[in-house]
């Protein structure tokens, strides 16, 4: 899987989501899932999907 950001080579590690308009679509903006790697996932307006699993594991 490979970072959704534009020109961005490198690989995603991180599932997430970004709030904005998808391209070709006629809806209003809202929250687009996306792949991000290390650097964007710290990248402003990116949310980190969080892992339910994970999550219950550390509980
Ligand atoms: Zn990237």
């Amino acid at each position: 899987m490979k970072c959704d950001y534009k020109a961005c080579a490198e690989k995603a590690t991180t599932k997430g989501y970004v709030y904005g308009h998808e391209k070709g679509s006629e809806q209003s903006d809202r929250l687009i899932p996306v792949n991000a790697c290390d650097k964007h996932k710290h990248v402003g307006g990116f949310f980190e999907a969080v892992d339910e699993r994970k999550r219950a594991n550390r509980e």
